[in-house]
């Protein structure tokens, strides 16, 4: 382990300077204390105090400059959790003339991205949370590369996934707790605090039950970045997708569609399959392919991503395993299974992440609807769904519950009760989910074409009028073409127009293929129009309207 700090790297005297002359510095990114990143120079950090110390001086910058609102609730989130008050970064504030009696300070010379791990023993919360966040987050500032310094504040200890962390940069991540063996008082010389939520996708339930973001910002595309990324960086080489489809003979295709596999993600200690082996001779009967399984108590993350890559299916109980989908390749299916009284519509991190648009994964689910299937765990400690320590009414109404009414994260024992169940997979209901669920699966080769670049706006958009008689009138719109259209190979492009009379509320929308119409239902004379024009891609790719005209006839 390289602790070391290189204090070779920087002039000791010279960032000892600095920082008594222009004291800490920040400037800062977002309104919010939930949409914050901020920027520091030589923020200090207490390890006695256990705070992270801002020294002011004459020339200290601290931009937004919030007064106490910084206390209300925070400065910052420092995981990408949304708002959750575990979870607040703040600072202490001294004059830079409390240092003379302060511990000789420790400077970190790397740049540094300090942020809070929000559940690293769990595997989705370990890529949604932070792995995908922290990624991006250095994506945004040039200066967090590869030489970056990750810290993780949260305080807890390596966890079962640290080896994915440390793919991030190439410096080891360092620990709250280890801050201490560098010295009472660290100076980082440039850092980063807190993380982008721009990739999250999921809420997992604090304010309101669990579900997919209101506003979701990422789409396929970056998520297949990131997951790129990190196989380089764990050595692992996939098939390309270009060399698969592009070019490859009726041979080949052939050839790889006898590669073809189905992957089942095992749990081993919790939420069984209790019947695998029945699964998987039906998987492989169905579709005539090899079936692999792969578990996490007995491979190593890249040996079971280097499985899934280049798997045509994923099929797993419901859990955070599935969040490997990513590494599906595109065109492959996800089947996420749920144990009985579980409402598959209700915990949706996997679907929501299969359906981004452009990630092109076919999700189906599967929930066992036959109690006499489930084997339930009611003397098991809560945290496993154990229920024997509530009142026996309570217990009883749980016991013949058929469905777990919402609630909210995380302590639910009914939810937990459900949740923990082994489940007998009932072949026969299974099967039909599942070539139900395949008839509808979208043909990549088709959703390829349809790519994703937008219309700009229509031009020289102009209109003409003219009065038939005292209770009839035209109106003629044209425009031109979009500027990027004549560079573009666009399977269908049409026109919406939007006709409004002046001072009323409502508008008539229409879809045109040309480039000029001419209006006369519903065209009074001597009024005033507005008028919008945009252009359509492919039916759903919607451009800018061009600036509104205003025609009188
Ligand atoms: N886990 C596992 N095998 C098991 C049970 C859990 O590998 O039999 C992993 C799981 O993938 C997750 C962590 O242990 O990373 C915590 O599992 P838990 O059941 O608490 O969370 P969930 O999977 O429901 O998100």
């Amino acid at each position: 382990q390289s602790q070391e700090l290189s204090q070779a790297r920087i002039d000791y005297h010279v960032a000892l300077q600095a920082l008594q002359e222009h004291g800490t510095r920040m400037v800062c990114t977002g309104k919010m204390h939930t949409d914050r990143i901020c920027r520091f120079d030589y923020l200090c950090y207490s390890t006695e105090a256990e705070e992270f110390v801002f020294f002011h001086s004459n020339s200290s910058i601290m931009l937004p400059n919030l007064g106490s609102r910084r206390f209300q609730p925070a400065l910052l989130d420092l995981s990408s959790v949304e708002d959750h008050n575990t979870q607040y970064f703040n600072f202490l504030e001294l004059p830079v003339a409390a240092l003379k009696f302060m511990p000789k300070p420790v400077f970190v010379p790397d740049v540094t991205l300090i942020l809070n791990r929000f559940n690293p023993d769990n595997l989705m919360h370990v890529f949604h949370d932070d792995l995908l966040p922290a990624f991006f987050t250095m994506k945004q500032y040039s200066d967090l590369d590869d030489e970056a310094r990750l810290v993780f504040m949260e305080g807890w200890g390596e966890g079962p996934h640290f080896d994915l962390y440390r793919l991030l940069s190439s410096k080891q991540p360092l620990l709250k707790e280890q801050l201490r063996n560098f010295g009472k008082l660290m100076c980082f010389t440039k850092s980063y605090i807190g993380l982008s939520k721009m990739t999250t996708w999921y809420q997992y339930g604090f304010v309101q039950p669990q579900g997919p973001k209101a506003n979701i910002l990422v789409s396929g595309n970056e998520i297949r970045h990131f997951a790129k990324a990190l196989m380089e960086k764990m050595n692992i080489t996939r098939v390309e997708e270009a060399e698969r489809d592009g070019g490859s003979s009726e041979q080949e295709r052939e050839r790889d569609k006898k590669d073809e596999y189905i992957a089942v993600f095992s749990r081993s200690t919790t939420r069984l399959i209790l019947n695998e082996a029945e699964l998987i001779m039906a998987l492989a009967q169905e579709f005539q392919m090899r079936v692999v399984t792969v578990s996490l108590e007995e491979q190593s993350f890249p040996s079971i991503i280097q499985v899934i890559s280049a798997a045509s299916m994923l099929v797993s109980m419901h859990g955070a395993q599935l969040i490997t989908s990513m590494f599906l390749p595109r065109g492959a299916t996800v089947l996420e299974l749920f144990p009985f009284a579980v409402n598959p519509e209700q915990y949706t991190p996997y679907k929501t992440l299969a359906s981004l648009p452009g990630m092109d994964l076919h999700y189906i689910s599967w929930r066992n609807s036959m109690e006499e299937k489930t084997v339930t765990h009611p003397d098991r400690p809560w945290e496993q769904g154990g229920i024997a320590h509530l009142e026996k009414e309570e217990q009883q109404r749980i016991m013949v519950s058929t469905d777990v009414p919402r609630h909210l994260c995380c302590r639910n024992p009914e939810w937990l009760f459900r949740i923990y169940q082994d489940t007998l997979v009932d072949i026969p209901s299974f099967l039909k989910v599942l070539r139900d669920g395949m008839k509808n699966k979208p043909n990549l080769k088709k959703t390829k074409i349809a790519n994703t670049v937008h219309p700009g706006r229509v031009r020289e958009a102009h209109c003409q009028t003219s009065v038939q008689t005292p209770h009839e009138a035209r109106l003629t719109v044209s425009w031109q073409i979009p500027w990027n259209l004549k560079y573009l190979k666009v399977r269908e492009v049409k026109y919406e127009v939007w006709i409004q009379e002046h001072g009323e509320n409502t508008y008539m929308p229409y879809i045109l293929p040309q480039q000029n119409y001419t209006f006369s239902e519903n065209i009074k004379p001597f009024t005033t129009y507005l008028v919008w024009v945009r252009c359509i891609f492919n039916k759903n790719l919607l451009g800018p309207f061009a600036d509104v005209l205003t025609c009188r006839t």
